[in-house]
């Protein structure tokens, strides 16, 4: 049994010694090392989303989890006069119309099958019919299955129509490669413990500034001010409130050993060979996937469950877990499906290791799916 833990999850995720080491010294919040590592990240965040400050975009930072950046811009950035259509195919697609629900926001919702992805013709044909829309909302790497969702099709359609664009971009920004300018997106949400590979505290907003200046005074909540969060930082470089100081120097770090690994783009390549890796051992194994794999992104991958009656999730998972492999359950209304995740500080080797754990659990259960390859 190995003692380390591999999170094959989508977050948080498995971190660096050395993002680790980086919380080892006590900050203080206006300490010039902490306001001079904010200011370098919300420059190399927009950088990451190939805008920057002189072509009118801004990061801001929330403190709290991805969802608390979600809503931030969400509650902020919709007025009374806006109508938000939010597109769903999935759990955080409909977390963002609970938000839209609680906050009472003009809204509507146009909702795709779990195994389907947003349809930007669809999209268009709606929009023809409701020309009252003024704010889409879409998630791009779903993580209920996995599917990516056509972000810059559907971009396309919200400049036609003139919508505002909102991307839910928390477990793809880092991993795959955006060019906010040319996907057409408005506000680009992500967080620190997702793709940059940095531990939980705060989630970040890459707004474009025209957008974020009309979010002046329409916040529904003190903490979630989005206008209000920018101008704090813009003003002295300091957070409103208690900042995550110690999340921020780690990410800093990170943010550094992304450079390091050779940018988006050598990261993106790193997820798609681990999941390369993972389909072929669990294909091999017997394991079918949810979706179909034209839609099914690198981030996070579904499996169904086996057919063997004698397969049990829990057990299948607390034993992974004791060889030190945590995977994810699924989270599908309609199938009943695990999920494992590529992103992190996996590496090709690890998902070998996951393989072998996967297969001797199985062996362990006597758990047939295909009979040859268990003893592989
Ligand atoms: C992780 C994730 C979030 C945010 O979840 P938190 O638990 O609040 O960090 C939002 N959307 C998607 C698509 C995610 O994968």
């Amino acid at each position: 049994m190995q003692t380390k833990k591999i999170l094959f999850t989508p977050g948080p995720l498995t971190t660096s010694k050395t993002v680790k080491e980086a919380m080892l010294e006590d900050m203080g919040s206006r300490d010039a090392a902490f306001i001079t590592a904010v200011k370098e990240i919300r420059t190399e965040l927009l950088r990451l989303a190939h805008v920057s400050k002189e072509e009118g975009y801004e990061c801001v930072i929330v403190q709290g989890s991805g969802t608390f950046g979600i809503e931030s811009v969400i509650s902020s950035a919709t007025g009374k006069d806006d109508v938000l259509l939010v597109l769903a195919n999935g759990a955080y697609g409909e977390r963002i119309v609970s938000m839209a629900a609680i906050h009472k926001l003009n809204h509507q919702v146009l909702r795709f099958s779990e195994d389907e992805i947003v349809s930007p013709e669809a999209v268009q044909q709606y929009l023809k019919e409701h020309p009252e829309v003024t704010k889409i909302a879409c998630i791009h790497s779903e993580t209920t299955t996995g599917l990516f969702n056509p972000i810059f099709e559907i971009g396309l359609v919200c400049k036609q129509h003139n919508a505002v664009f909102i991307v839910d971009a928390m477990s793809s920004f880092g991993g795959v490669e955006m060019d906010m300018k040319q996907m057409n997106i408005d506000f680009l949400v992500s967080s620190s413990n997702k793709c940059i590979e940095g531990v939980p505290g705060f989630a970040f907003a890459l707004c474009k500034r025209q957008e974020l200046e009309k979010a002046k005074g329409q916040a529904r909540t003190l903490s979630l001010d989005l206008y209000a969060q920018w101008e704090g930082l813009e003003k002295n470089g300091q957070f409103r409130f208690t900042p995550p100081t110690l999340s921020i120097m780690a990410f800093l770090q990170a943010l550094k050993e992304l450079r390091e690994e050779g940018g988006v783009e050598a990261r993106e390549q790193r997820y798609k060979k681990n999941k390369e890796i993972l389909d072929e051992g669990l294909l091999d194994i017997g394991f079918k996937h949810y979706l179909a794999p034209d839609i099914q992104g690198h981030i996070i991958t579904s499996y169904l469950y086996p057919q063997d009656p004698k397969f049990n999730f829990d057990r299948f998972y607390n034993k992974l877990n004791d060889l030190g492999f945590i995977i994810y359950p699924g989270k599908l209304s309609k199938a009943d499906a695990f999920r494992i995740g590529n992103i992190g500080q996996i590496f090709p080797a690890d998902v070998h290791d996951l393989i072998k754990a996967i297969k001797a659990v199985l062996a362990e259960e006597n758990i047939m799916i295909k009979e040859h390859s268990l003893n592989a």
